[in-house]
């Protein structure tokens, strides 16, 4: 079997965020179930200068304001990607959405549509000799590849679109029509029109043949009026074709027991060595060396979604028990000098980093008792699945992926020995309140958390599951469309 994915990210080549990983993890993870995936993705400058193996497989002469080119080549890890080469589109560097004043390009409606237009014609079999037998396109970026092999009137190989994130949906005038190929009968209430705009992610949720997203929790949320972000009647109406896959983590960048960029390295067998761990975190925030207080962490961005001014309202909390805070993040000027100002007023208490800090976000998932993340809404979330691993308990928000991978210690989990951490619910500052002052309590037993922190640690978090996953999805679709791929 075949697969295309479609996407605008892929780690390790370019990456802003957990699109990137799922690109660049899941596609060789089908590889061993006899999935061969390769990932299209724009040659962004940072791509060119990482692809090995270079070799150029088509040429598309007519790609929206100019020549493009289609190049093969491998990541060092040997996975296949189909770099788009298109100068006037892709020659910039940095960021991949925006240009230096940290607004959207703006033909950034041509450069995703170039790519959504070279994934017709890989699919179609206009470029180069591999050809897949399915698309998978992910985020909106990609929105435009189902709309644009719909009304190909050829034969195609079916779509899967994901959806990373809801709130991000690729929103153009409707002047544009024309200009990105689009049909005036795609533009209509059963179409990709919203609110009298272009939509590219309702184009990919109207014209794909199904849709996934990141957890079963989302899934759902997602399909309502709350959480629809605009298009939760769309997706109501294809109830039938949506599933939720939790995404996986790579074991192998993230393991306690190798991980290089921290101190002491530990096992579900070594637990007690994590204290050398939690001791550098505290000398790194300049924190009081306590071994019998909890050290709650927050590695994130620091946005609304985040929900970090709760945890902000929360503080008086984590301060009258004695706890400690390191928080690692960037993003919005007022929560960001909020915490700085929490740190320079609780100091040995409170500690702060404002920037992205990858080396550092390990230490902190070893250092930490547990990582508190209290997002209004989170398709999957990462940071909790790293917390696990590495028996940091995660303290979450019950939304999307959190409410699905954490199993909060109420009394009935930790009698039947299956809690793995904390959740709350409202998305309040109050209830966010009572899971740290239960964390604060559990923390005192040392028996019944360390119970914990082994559970998480022996949760499966790896890719493995989610890719079989997909590789079933596939496999139904191929056999719905009668391809002999499927068998
Ligand atoms: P989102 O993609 O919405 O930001 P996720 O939890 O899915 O949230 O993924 C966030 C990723 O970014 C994780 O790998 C997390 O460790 C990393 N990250 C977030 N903020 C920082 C930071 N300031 N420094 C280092 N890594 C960060």
């Amino acid at each position: 079997m075949r697969c295309l994915f479609v996407a605008s990210e892929c780690y390790p080549l370019i990456k802003t965020g957990g699109l990137a990983d799922v690109a660049g993890a899941l596609a060789p993870a089908l590889a061993p179930l006899g999935c061969e995936a390769r990932v299209l993705l724009p040659a962004y400058p940072a791509v060119k200068e990482k692809l090995q193996a270079t070799k150029q497989v088509a040429q598309l002469p007519d790609l929206f304001g100019g020549a493009g080119r289609l190049v093969e080549g491998r990541t060092e890890d040997g996975l296949g990607i189909l770099a788009l080469e298109a100068p006037q589109l892709f020659d910039r560097p940095g960021n991949p959405y925006l240009g230096k004043d940290g607004k959207d390009w703006p033909d950034n409606h041509l450069r995703f549509a170039a790519l959504s237009w070279a994934g017709r014609e890989i699919a179609l079999g206009n470029a180069g000799d591999w050809r897949p037998d399915l698309v998978h396109a992910h985020d909106w970026q990609a929105g435009l590849v189902p709309a644009y092999l719909r009304f190909s009137g050829r034969p195609h190989p079916p779509v899967i679109f994901t959806i990373h994130n809801l709130a991000f949906q690729g929103l153009f005038p409707k002047t544009l029509l024309k200009a990105l190929r689009l049909p005036p009968e795609s533009f209509g209430f059963g179409g990709l029109e919203y609110w009298d705009q272009i939509s590219c992610m309702k184009a990919a949720l109207v014209y794909s043949d199904h849709i996934t997203t990141v957890s079963p929790t989302y899934a759902h949320e997602i399909q309502t009026d709350e959480g629809g972000m605009g298009l939760g009647g769309v997706l109501r109406g294809r109830a039938d074709a949506v599933t939720g896959i939790v995404n996986g983590i790579d074991e192998a960048v993230w393991d306690p027991g190798s991980d290089p960029n921290i101190d002491a390295h530990y096992g579900v067998r070594s637990l007690t060595k994590k204290a050398a761990d939690k001791r550098a975190l505290q000398d790194r925030f300049a924190l009081r060396r306590r071994r019998n207080v909890p050290l709650f962490c927050v590695v994130s961005r620091l946005t609304e979604q985040k929900g970090l001014d709760l945890l902000l309202e929360a503080l008086p909390l984590i301060l009258s028990r004695k706890a400690q805070l390191a928080v690692l993040g960037s993003g919005d000027a007022a929560i960001e000098k909020a915490f700085v100002q929490a740190a320079a007023g609780n100091p040995g208490q409170v500690g702060v980093v404002i920037g992205y800090d990858e080396p550092l976000s390990h230490r902190m998932q070893a250092g930490a008792d547990a990582i508190i993340i209290p997002s209004r809404f989170e398709p999957c979330g990462l940071t909790q699945l790293y917390g696990l691993r590495y028996g940091t308990l995660p303290v979450v928000a019950r939304v999307g992926g959190l409410a699905d991978t954490v199993i909060d210690a109420n009394l009935a989990a930790l009698r039947d020995k299956v809690a793995t951490g904390f959740q709350f619910a409202p998305v309040t500052a109050d209830a966010l309140g009572g899971a740290l002052a239960r964390a604060c309590d559990l923390f005192q037993n040392r028996r019944l958390w360390r119970a914990a922190q082994r559970r998480a640690m022996a949760q499966d978090v790896g890719w493995a599951a989610p890719a079989a996953a997909y590789y079933d999805l596939y496999r139904a679709l191929l056999a719905r469309s009668g391809s002999a791929a499927a068998a």
